[in-house]
This record gives C-alpha cells, structure tokens and sequence, in this order.
C-alpha cells in the first residue's frame, strides 16, 4: 500500500516541517503570512498548537518583542 509506505516515512524522518505539515493536513489549517502590528515584518503562523476543542497554528514572539502575532485555528469536531 502506496499511503502506508508514506506514512511510515514520515514517522521515521519526522522533523518540525514534516509535523506542521501533517497537523496542517489532519486539522484543515493552512500556513498563513501577515505583517507584525509593531514593526512590519512578515510574520508565518507555522507553530502548532491545540487548546480546549481548538486546533491552530500561531507564529512565536517576533524579533521586536511583539507578542501579538497572528494564527489561525479551527474547531476541533
Ligand atoms: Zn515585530
């Protein structure tokens, strides 16, 4: 089976990339880019996280100390 060989790959080689990308595709989120409020750079919402019936994806401090970053998330069902 082509999906279990792939699978088992992905477990072996298992890296930060590989697993935002797996809880990208178990959870339906998407990676998504915006501006940091404070000081403009672009910011990516590429840091799983999962709360109380919540599963995201938020983007760490930026470099200028800002803590308001954006992400995304979706309701667990
Ligand atoms: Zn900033």
């Amino acid at each position: 089976m082509k999906l279990k060989r792939n699978t088992m790959f992905l477990t072996e080689y298992l890296s930060p990339v590989t697993e935002v990308e797996i809880w990208c595709k178990q959870h339906g989120l998407e990676i998504r880019t915006a501006q940091c409020s404070n000081c403009n750079k672009t910011l990516k919402t590429d840091i799983p996280f999962a709360s109380k019936g919540i599963r995201g994806l938020f983007s760490g401090v930026c470099e200028c100390g800002n803590e308001k970053t954006p992400f995304v998330f979706t309701t667990k069902d």
